[in-house]
């Protein structure tokens, strides 16, 4: 598949399928309803309040996961290369939400000068949030990235418990929608962004199946689908469906 998802072993194309935002708007509510269970519920509303009067954001950053990214001590430089990164992505060239618990706003790298002014230039644009001690700030993440229907920077796999609370039917196509994941050189960060079909068994309108073999979340390791396509089709006899596999 080629990055427009694009077979290149029978030239079709894959499907995406959309998100109804009416499934976005429910998946929101019980999310805050969730939130508000696992966390202090007055802290919850308290972001869910500041998020209506400094939202809507275009992205989300998950800042503790990005700034440790193959780090061993958490770095702001690298969080900030990140949000540099999105706001000229950015249509309205608008910061992102940095959402970032409060012991790494307080302490640490947070300390050294360059990075207390950095810190403190996103809080006078209203782009940080400091989740309160004690919060799970993946709930504040995730909430401001879903009621915004902006993409959400993390390399988190979302896998855990707190994750395995949100079901399969939604949030599995939520994420591959909406999350945009990151590399590193020393050029800089890369950001992988979604892809624009979905990644599902699914029938072409010229009757090739593409079948995604592996759902991984390796950023490097190419995503291999098998494409099955019948060299002619007649009503009588119907030749047998060919299978290959073709590399992202
Ligand atoms: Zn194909």
């Amino acid at each position: 598949m080629d990055e427009d998802g694009v077979c290149r072993r029978c030239g079709e194309r894959l499907v995406c399928i959309d998100i109804d935002p009416s499934e976005t708007e429910d998946f929101a509510k019980s999310l805050a309803a969730l939130a508000s269970q696992r966390e202090v519920k007055a802290d919850f509303l308290g972001f869910q309040e500041w998020l209506e009067r400094n939202g809507p954001f275009d992205a989300v950053i998950d800042a503790a996961n990005v700034g440790l990214y193959n780090q061993k001590n958490f770095s702001l430089f690298q969080l900030n290369s990140v949000v540099n990164g999105m706001r000229q992505m950015s249509r309205s060239n608008k910061l992102p939400l940095i959402v970032l618990h409060s012991r790494r706003v307080k302490s640490g790298p947070a300390d050294a000068p360059n990075n207390k002014k950095l810190i403190e230039s996103w809080r006078r644009a209203g782009t940080l949030y400091a989740t309160p001690p004690g919060s799970n700030d993946d709930w504040y993440w995730l909430y401001a990235a879903v009621s915004c229907r902006s993409l959400v920077v993390t390399n988190d796999e979302m896998r855990d418990h707190l994750f395995q609370l949100l079901g399969t039917s939604f949030f599995p196509r939520w994420k591959e929608k909406h999350q945009v994941r990151l590399t590193f050189s020393r050029r800089g960060p890369a950001f992988h962004m979604p892809p624009p079909y979905s990644r599902v068994i699914q029938e072409s309108e010229g009757g090739s199946w593409h079948i995604p073999t592996l759902t991984g979340d390796d950023i490097e390791a190419p995503r291999q689908w098998i494409c099955a396509t019948r060299n002619t089709i007649r009503a009588s006899s119907r030749p047998p469906l060919r299978l290959s596999q073709v590399g992202w």
